[in-house]
C-alpha cells in the first residue's frame, strides 16, 4: 500500500502503453506488459477541488512542494533543500514570439532532474526505505546523490565508464557509492533493476519510477502560476527519454482538470540529430538512436527512449512539433544563451533555444506567441565545447606592457533586434 498520500491521489497507477491499473506502492515499477514503461499517478481533479485549493496555494513555500495536494505524498517528507520555483526570465520579444527561459539551472544539482528526485527521495523516507538506486549517464545520479545526502538516504550509483567527469565530481561529493559498469548505459539499467528487486530498495532509474514524472510536472505547474494561472504558448522541452516532455503535459493537464487553465500550450520536443527516436517516430521518418560521444548533448542521448509512449501522447495531443538540432546549432545556442541573457546552459539545454529559433526563423510562432524554453541543466556541467569554441589556446598572450591595445567594444544592445 503506498502510505502517506495526499488526498487527491487515489493510489492507483495506469500503463502509458496497454492501459491497465496498477495498486501504487512506493517500489512500484513499470508495468509488465511488453513496452515496459512508465506507469501514470492517478488523481481525482474536478473544478470544485479546483476552486477549494487555488487560493490556498498563493502563500506556500517557494518550493515544489507548494503544490503538495497535487502530489503523491505529503510535504512533511520533503528535503531540507528547498527544490524548485525556479524563476521564469522575460527575455521579452525575440523575433515573432515573446521569449520565456525557465531557469532550471538553479536547482541544488544544477538540473531539472533535481524535482524527480526530491519526489523519489520524498516517498522512500515516508516508507522508510533508506538506499535507492539509479543507473544513469549523469545529472539523474548526481541530482539522487544530492537529494539523498540532504534527506539521510544512502544513493548507490551505476554509471557507465562514459560519464562527463563533472557530474562524476557531483555524485562523489556527495556521497553516493559510485560502481562503473563494464558496459553500457543499457547494462547498468539491467544491473540496477535485479539489485533493486534483490535488495527490496527503490529504483530511481527513468522510465521504471512513476514519482519521477509527478516530479517533473511541477515545472508545468510553476510556470503557469508565474504566468498568472494561464499557458504560455509553447514550451519547448530538450528530450532523450521523453520524461521530462511527458511530465510537462501531465502538470498542464492536471492544472486544466482543475478548471484553472482556459487554453493549453503547444509543446515542442527538441532532440539531437544523434538521438531522435521520438522526433522520428512523431514525424514519420526513420528512427535513430545514438551512443555517447557522438553528439556533445550527451543528457538527451537516450539508446532507447524510455517514456516514449507518453512523450509521443503528449505531442500528439498537445498539437505539438518534433525537430532535431545538431552539435553546431547547439553549441551556437550556448553562446547565444550566455551573452544575450547571461544563462549558462549545457548543450542538451540549449537545444531549446536552438529549437526557438530554428522555429522562429521559419515563422512558425504567432506575432506575440509566449514561448518557454526549458533550461534543463546549467553549463558548469561540461565546460569542454565552450573551451573549445572559444579557441582562447590559439590566441597568443598580451604582454603586461601593451595595455593600450586593450580598447572597449560596443556593448551588444538588449532588444528585440539582438534576437531575431
Ligand atoms: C535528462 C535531461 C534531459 C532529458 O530528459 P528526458 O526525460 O530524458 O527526455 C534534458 N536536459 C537535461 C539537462 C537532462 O538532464
Ligand atoms: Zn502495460
Amino acid at each position: 500500500m503506498f502510505d502517506a498520500r495526499s488526498p487527491l491521489t487515489t493510489g492507483r497507477a495506469d500503463c502509458v502503453a496497454c492501459g491497465r491499473s496498477h495498486i501504487l506502492s512506493a517500489r512500484t515499477e513499470a508495468c509488465d506488459c511488453d513496452r515496459r514503461e512508465n506507469l501514470a499517478l492517478h488523481y481525482s481533479l474536478d473544478a470544485e477541488t479546483g476552486s477549494a485549493l487555488r487560493g490556498s496555494l498563493a502563500g506556500n513555500a517557494p518550493s515544489l512542494w507548494r503544490y503538495a495536494p497535487l502530489l503523491p505524498v505529503e510535504s512533511r517528507f520533503a528535503s531540507r533543500l528547498q527544490v524548485g520555483w525556479t524563476p521564469l526570465i522575460d527575455c521579452g520579444p525575440c523575433g515573432s514570439a515573446h521569449l520565456f527561459l525557465k531557469d532550471e539551472t538553479r536547482l541544488p544539482s544544477g538540473s531539472l532532474k533535481d524535482r524527480a528526485s526530491e519526489m523519489v527521495v520524498a516517498v522512500a523516507v515516508a516508507h522508510g526505505i533508506d538506499q535507492v538506486i539509479v543507473a544513469s549517464t549523469g545529472n539523474a545520479a548526481a541530482s539522487l546523490a544530492c537529494i539523498g545526502a540532504a534527506a539521510g538516504v544512502q544513493v548507490t550509483v551505476l554509471v557507465p565508464a562514459t560519464v562527463p567527469p563533472a557530474k562524476l565530481a557531483q555524485i562523489v561529493a556527495y556521497g553516493a557509492r559510485v560502481h562503473r559498469v563494464a558496459g553500457r548505459y543499457d547494462d547498468a539499467f539491467v544491473m540496477a533493476g535485479k539489485i533493486a528487486e534483490a535488495q527490496g530498495i527503490i529504483n530511481r532509474s527513468t522510465g521504471l519510477n512513476p514519482f519521477t514524472r509527478e516530479g517533473k510536472k511541477t515545472c508545468a505547474l510553476e510556470i503557469a502560476e508565474q504566468l498568472g494561472w494561464q499557458a504560455p504558448d509553447w514550451v519547448i522541452v530538450p528530450t532523450g527519454d521523453g520524461n521530462i516532455l511527458s511530465a510537462v503535459w501531465q502538470g498542464f493537464r492536471e492544472l486544466a482538470a482543475l478548471g484553472w487553465l482556459e487554453r493549453m500550450p503547444r509543446l515542442v520536443a527538441v532532440q539531437s540529430v544523434a538521438s531522435r527516436y521520438i522526433t522520428s517516430v512523431f514525424n514519420g521518418e526513420e528512427p535513430r538512436s545514438a551512443g555517447n560521444g557522438e553528439t556533445i548533448a550527451d543528457s538527451i542521448t537516450v539508446g532507447h527512449a524510455r517514456d516514449a509512449t507518453a512523450a509521443l501522447a503528449a505531442l500528439n495531443e498537445s498539437a505539438g512539433v518534433a525537430v532535431t538540432v545538431d552539435d553546431d546549432e547547439i553549441i551556437a545556442a550556448v553562446l547565444a544563451l550566455g551573452a544575450r541573457f547571461g544563462m549558462f546552459a549545457e548543450p542538451s539545454s540549449a537545444a531549446a533555444f536552438a529549437a526557438f529559433e530554428r522555429l522562429n526563423e521559419a515563422g512558425r510562432f504567432a506575432r506575440g506567441d509566449r514561448v518557454v524554453c526549458l533550461i534543463t541543466g546549467t553549463g558548469l556541467k561540461d565546460l569542454r565545447p565552450v573551451l573549445a569554441a572559444s579557441a582562447l589556446d590559439a590566441e597568443p598572450a598580451v604582454d603586461p606592457a601593451d595595455w593600450r591595445s586593450i580598447v572597449p567594444v560596443a556593448a551588444q544592445p538588449v532588444e528585440p533586434a539582438a534576437c531575431a
